[in-house]
């Protein structure tokens, strides 16, 4: 058990593609330890192996809210196997302390991953709640992409990054999502 550094954006680790957990060893459950007691220390709603410089396949979630408690959540080798819909919500990071600004998600996920035990299972997230967006977030970190690349207006995202002493947006990161966006048009 231990709390881990948590890497902050500009860290070059954060951009890097994490590997697959071949086995679900003692060593990766005390990864899952560490994650838990860092994300929790932190006040976050997920935390990536990345996040704490170990770029292997897993990620936390706990989406409880005062109102609605759910179970914590391990995501082992995680795979988005469907989406759809899409919603704008402000997001943040630990790797950007309070720091926050809106992004482009899918409304609704399916995640195929292994559990602690290595046990496969599949989960549905949906109507944009904070679990469906964790998933994304987190898993994107695996990608060795941030939530600033979803960012919904660049010059807001930059303003906002520099009031925090963060490094601006990178320009050859920002995604173009043209399915979200279609999606939007629709919704309005
Ligand atoms: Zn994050």
């Amino acid at each position: 058990m231990a709390i881990k550094k948590i890497l902050k954006y500009g860290e070059p680790s954060l951009r890097e593609p994490s590997k697959e957990v071949h086995k679900v060893s003692k060593k990766i459950a005390e990864l899952v330890q560490d994650l838990f007691d860092t994300m929790y220390t932190f006040n976050g709603v997920g935390l990536a192996a990345p996040q704490i410089g170990v770029n292997l396949r897993v990620y936390v979630i706990d989406a409880s809210t005062k109102d609605n408690p759910m179970k914590p959540l391990v995501f082992i080798n995680p795979k988005i196997i469907k989406k759809s819909g899409a919603i704008i919500e402000e997001e943040g990071c630990l790797s950007f302390p309070e720091a926050y600004t809106p992004v482009r998600r899918y409304k609704n996920v399916k995640v195929k991953a292994q559990d602690i035990n290595g046990r496969t299972f599949v989960l549905d997230a949906t109507d944009g709640s904070l679990l469906a967006r964790a998933i994304q977030h987190e898993y994107d970190h695996l990608e060795g992409i941030l939530f600033i690349d979803h960012c919904v207006n660049r010059f807001e995202a930059d303003e906002m990054l520099k009031k925090h002493n963060l490094p601006p947006v990178e320009e050859d990161k920002l995604l173009e999502e043209p399915e979200l966006e279609a999606e939007l048009k629709n919704n309005d």
